[in-house]
């Protein structure tokens, strides 16, 4: 799968401010059924490790604090 480190720009979008992955959340990490997200130990947010999304959503339909956007492309809508 191709690594996300070095992209500009992903589908799935963590906003920092909101996700509370450094209380212990790993919400998004566990739902996502192709385990592309991770928790970036540097700064203690989750992130897209993996750029290989299905738009399937649950990351975003279930954090807590809202901090997940996934940017569904426009042929998918
Ligand atoms: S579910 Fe939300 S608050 Fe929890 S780790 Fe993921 S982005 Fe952060
Ligand atoms: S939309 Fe689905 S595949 Fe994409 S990151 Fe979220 S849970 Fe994973």
């Amino acid at each position: 799968m191709p690594m996300t480190l070095n992209r500009v720009s992903v589908p799935v979008i963590v906003d920092e401010e909101k996700c509370i992955a450094e209380k212990g959340c790993t919400v998004c990490v566990d739902v996502c059924p192709l385990d592309l997200l991770a928790i970036n130990l540097l700064n203690g947010k989750a992130y897209m490790k993996y750029d290989e999304c299905w738009y399937c959503m649950p990351c975003e339909a279930d954090c807590p604090t809202g901090a997940v956007h996934v940017s569904i492309p426009y042929l998918l809508r």
